[in-house]
C-alpha cells in the first residue's frame, strides 16, 4: 500500500506530487516541498489536518 498525495489537490497552482509507504514519510515529503516551493505557506494544524484529507492510498 502506498501513500499518494498531489499538491493540485490542495488548490494550489503546483504540479508536485509524491508518494511514500507511510503517512509520516509523506508529511515529511510535504513539509520539504513546501519550505521550498511555497515559503509564504504556513504549515498549522488546519493545514496539517488539511494535507492528510487529501492523502490517498494506492
Ligand atoms: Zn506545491
Amino acid at each position: 500500500m502506498t501513500k499518494n498525495i498531489s499538491c493540485a489537490d490542495s488548490g494550489a497552482d503546483c504540479n508536485w506530487s509524491s508518494s511514500a509507504e507511510t503517512e509520516e514519510q509523506l508529511l515529511e515529503k510535504v513539509a520539504q516541498h513546501a519550505k521550498e516551493d511555497h515559503p509564504d505557506m504556513e504549515i498549522t494544524p488546519e493545514m496539517v489536518g488539511k494535507i492528510k484529507s487529501l492523502i490517498k492510498e494506492v
